[in-house]
């Protein structure tokens, strides 16, 4: 009997220092490449995968989008539409995979929210690269989104939010699991109640709409 696998394989490519979004000070990083190698009788014979890069605080260990070091605490630049539009989409496919796992509605919910964003027909390859991409970072959905919401303008991010809300909801109401993430979204882009409850209700309207 042959013994078949894969294995990830972590290595890390750079070091520095960058301020943490959880710990909220300068902290060191390491920027790390993690590949798949498939594995004979244990051993890892070749990659069968590309690399993706992630960068983790050597304080918290938060592991955070690259991007993070890009962006200065300070710097509130708009980030371009096209950009926003993707970084919402991976927002929305994170909060689907927080409970490790996706359903063949929430891929069609997914679908739906991605080509409502970026207004253009998404695939199915494109979705689950995306899919694939944010399950082997293991970035949390709060850590991501409090990385890249920086640049995000208010509108941009109540669409946000928006798609997150669909997406948490596309198996029926919302799990206890969801419900934290999305509260703390709220949170993060400092919503009153009011303005986060006008927001899931467009939400509500744009999806039955389309
Ligand atoms: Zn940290």
């Amino acid at each position: 009997m042959i013994f078949i696998g894969t294995v990830n394989l972590v290595r890390t490519r750079d070091e520095g220092s960058f301020v943490c979004p959880a710990c909220g000070v300068s902290q060191g990083y390491r920027l790390r490449a993690r590949r798949p190698w498939l594995t004979l009788y244990f051993i890892p014979t070749f990659p069968v995968g590309s690399f993706d890069y992630f960068v983790q605080c050597d304080h918290c260990h938060a592991n955070w989008d690259p991007s993070v070091l890009e962006m200065d605490a300070l710097n509130h630049t708009n980030a371009g539409e096209e950009q926003f539009c993707e970084e919402a989409v991976r927002a929305a496919v994170l909060v689907v995979l927080a409970d490790e796992q996706i359903t063949e509605n929430e891929i069609m919910v997914l679908q739906r929210i991605s080509e409502h964003m970026m207004k253009r027909p998404v695939e199915r390859d494109e979705l689950g690269w995306i899919c694939s991409s944010a399950q082997q970072n293991r970035i949390e959905a709060v850590n991501y989104v409090l990385t890249v919401s920086r640049h995000w303008n208010q509108q941009q991010r109540a669409r946000a939010l928006q798609g997150m809300f669909l997406a948490a909801t596309a198996d029926g109401p919302l799990g206890e699991l969801q419900m934290r993430i999305l509260a703390r979204m709220q949170e993060l882009f400092e919503f009153t109640d009011a303005e986060y409850h006008a927001a899931i209700e467009q939400a509500v309207q744009w999806d039955s709409g389309a």
